[in-house]
This record gives C-alpha cells, structure tokens and sequence, in this order.
C-alpha cells in the first residue's frame, strides 16, 4: 500500500502506545499455538503502525519506509473484537473504535478486507443477511402463536444468527415474553442486518448510507413500529445498536436493551416466575459484546441464581476477565478452524470446572460453542440463557 496518512485518531494513538506489553497476553488469538508472536500482538501491531507513519531517521536515510503488507493486514485482521486489549491498555487506547478504522483505512485503500469478509458484503447487499439465504424467509421461524401486538411497547431485533441459524432461541424468545405478558412485536422482512459483520470487518459503506443505509433502514423501520423500547438477544445486534448507530445516526428515540437485562427485570418485578430448576449444573459464558464491553455482568447471573435451587457455577475467567468463544469481529468466517479452536479452550475450562452445560446470552457465541465442544471432543451441551429460561416459565 502506498503511504496514506493514518485516520487521525489512529495516528494520535499510536504516539500513546507505551510498548508496555500488558495487552500482550490477554489477547485470544495468541491462543492459537502459532501466533504468539510479536506481529500478532497488539503491541507489535502498534509498532508497526507507529514506524509506518513516522520511519526513523536511518528508514529516511536510506529512503525506506515500513510497509502495509498483506501479512500486516491478515494480521490486523486477527482479531475477535473481544475488546479485551482496549480493557488492560495501560494508555486507556480505545481499541474497539480504533480496529475498526485502521479496518476501514485498510477498506478505503484497498488493502482490505481479507477474502471471506468480501462475500459478506455482497451478500448483506443482495439478501440483507451475511449467510446468503433468501431474504423472504427472514421471518420463517416466527411461530403462529407468538402473541404480536400492533401497538408494541417493545420491538424485538431478532439478528441474522437467530432468523436463520439459531431459529430456537428467537422462538423460545418469543415463548419467555408471552409467558411475562409483554406486548411486543418483531420487524421479521423488515429487518435486515445490523451491519455488524461489516462495521467489525471495515467496510462500513453501505451500513452508514445515508439514503438506503442499513442503519437507515433498521431506524426507520424501528420508528415506525412506535415501540420505546428495543431488545436484542444477540450481543452483536447490541452493541451494534448502542455503539455504532449512535455514531453514524446520533442517539435514537429509543431504549436498548439486552434480552438478559429485560428478562432479569421480569423476574424482578414478579412478570415472570422461574419454575423449572436449571436442567444441569450450568457455567455462564459471558459474551465479549455484552459484557467487557457494556458490563451487563450481573443480569444474566442474577437469572440463572433465580432458577429454583440453582445449580450455576461460576468459570474461573469471567465478568472482564473472560475469555472470548473466538466468533467475533469477522475472525470466525475468515478463519473457522481457529475460531472454534478458541472456543474448545472455553468449553474445556468449564469441563474442567464439573459443568455440564455452558451457557452464554448471545446466538453467535452459542453457534461457535457448539462447534467448540465438537472440536474439544468433550461431551457439553450449549446453550442460549433464554431458552432455558423458556422451559422454565412453560
Ligand atoms: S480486541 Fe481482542 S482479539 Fe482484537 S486485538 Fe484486542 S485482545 Fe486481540
Ligand atoms: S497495553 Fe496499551 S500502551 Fe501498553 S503496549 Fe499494549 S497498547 Fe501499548
């Protein structure tokens, strides 16, 4: 790639950097034996960015300059968004937002994304979902007997991961805010993609267009629903939603809420009585997009201590410290094998712990598990927090 200046925050950055190295061992990719290396690292990552930007005397000497390769950029792109760098970052870098534009450099000089993140693209243009199935069937998996209401006090954004491939969770979704009486209704063909495949993989274009946009549409078509209130179950669509839109929109008209933080005030408010005890001894996954990066800790804890004699357990990484599945940030469609390698890690952490079921509160985390426990060889079951709830409440 030929020099082009650093986005601004980006270059402020990369002087704030200290080499420090706390970042060093906290990030999952190094997980994977053979990328423990220097380049892989964030700090190193940093490194390179810094002397690109500003060679040193002798680079200008001898009229060199470090490189955007594409090893550099595969190696950027190494990355779960788990925002576990931006939580230890002794500089206070705010890593979340500054991946993403060193993404979106990369996009706009035509040094990214990496090979399976463009497919997402087109795919999202053409069906308004990353996985390439028929957008008119988005709304297949509603059942016949969820109780819609067309004056809905909450709208549920029901995500790609649960329209098509986790299609129990977004009915046993439905299942759990029928049984609490709620009035709500869901977008189904209205929806399309929150965009965060694209956002996390730097090819933000067609999200923040401000004519037929996906934030523009999803806005629009929010609005006209009436509801004050959304919820999403997946932790993309939530941090999507109370990130990003506000970025490229401005604050919206509505509350966000997570599934967890709406089904625990339920509970609270005596709308919805667990009944049924946990059907195992259960360990909670926290998801990365929920938890470090929103703190939404204690919700979900707090519902599976309501399950009558709970038997929750807690992993020994959790709350900041856990550790991310390995799906996010675009990593899990580039690079599979290492994304459920990520995760088998995971699913042995809580075998080791004597669970017997791994829970977590996000449908994409719950798809790479399951893949996870298949690669650890270890029998676990996965599961999404709310269809237990759903079996408890019915
Ligand atoms: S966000 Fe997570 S995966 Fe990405 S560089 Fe930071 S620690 Fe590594
Ligand atoms: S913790 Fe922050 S300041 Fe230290 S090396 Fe990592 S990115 Fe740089």
């Amino acid at each position: 790639m030929a020099f082009v200046k650093l986005p601004a925050e980006v270059e402020k950055d990369i002087h704030a950097c200290l080499q420090c190295g706390y970042c060093n061992f906290v990030c999952p990719i190094q997980l994977n034996p053979d990328r423990g290396f220097e380049s892989w690292r964030v700090r190193g990552k940093m490194y390179h960015l810094k002397r690109y930007a500003h060679p040193g005397t002798f680079d200008r000497l001898m009229r060199r300059r470090p490189e955007i390769t594409p090893e550099f950029v595969e190696r950027v792109y190494n990355c779960t968004a788990c925002g576990y760098c931006q939580h230890v970052c002794h500089a206070n870098i705010k890593f979340n937002d500054r991946w993403e534009q060193v993404k979106e450099w990369f996009v706009t000089n035509g040094a990214g994304p990496l090979d399976r993140h463009k497919a997402l693209r087109t795919r999202v243009i053409a069906k308004h979902n990353p996985y390439d199935e028929p957008h008119e069937s988005r709304d297949a998996w509603i059942p016949k007997t969820a109780k819609r209401s067309r004056n809905p006090e909450i709208l549920y954004f029901t995500g790609c991961t649960a329209s098509y491939r986790q299609q129990k969770i977004a009915q046993d979704a439905t299942r759990v805010l029928d049984a609490a009486g709620v009035d709500y209704d869901i977008l189904g063909k209205d929806e399309w993609c929150c965009g965060s495949p694209l956002i996390r993989t730097g090819q933000t274009d067609i999200v923040r267009d401000e004519v037929d946009g996906l934030v523009k549409h999803n806005l629009n078509e929010i609005e006209k629903r009436g509801a004050r209130t959304v919820v999403t179950a997946c932790a993309g669509c939530f941090m999507t939603l109370s990130h990003n839109y506000p970025l490229y929109a401005g604050k919206p008209d509505f509350k966000l809420l997570h599934l967890t933080q709406f089904i625990d005030k339920l509970v609270a408010d005596k709308k919805l009585k667990l009944k049924k005890p946990l059907p195992k001894k259960v360990a909670y996954h926290d998801p990365c997009h929920i938890g470090r990066h929103f703190g939404i800790f204690e919700e979900p804890r707090r519902i599976l201590k309501s399950f009558p004699k709970s038997s929750y357990i807690e992993m020994k990484h959790n709350r900041y410290d856990s550790q991310c599945c390995g799906a996010g940030g675009g990593y899990k469609i580039q690079f599979n094998d290492r994304a459920e390698y990520i995760a088998s890690l995971r699913v042995l952490e809580a075998k080791e712990l004597g669970a017997e079921m791994l829970v977590s509160a996000c449908p994409f985390c719950v798809t790479n598990l399951t893949g996870g426990a298949k690669v650890a060889g270890v029998k676990m079951e996965v599961a999404e927090l709310v269809s237990l709830v759903a079996e408890s409440v019915s």
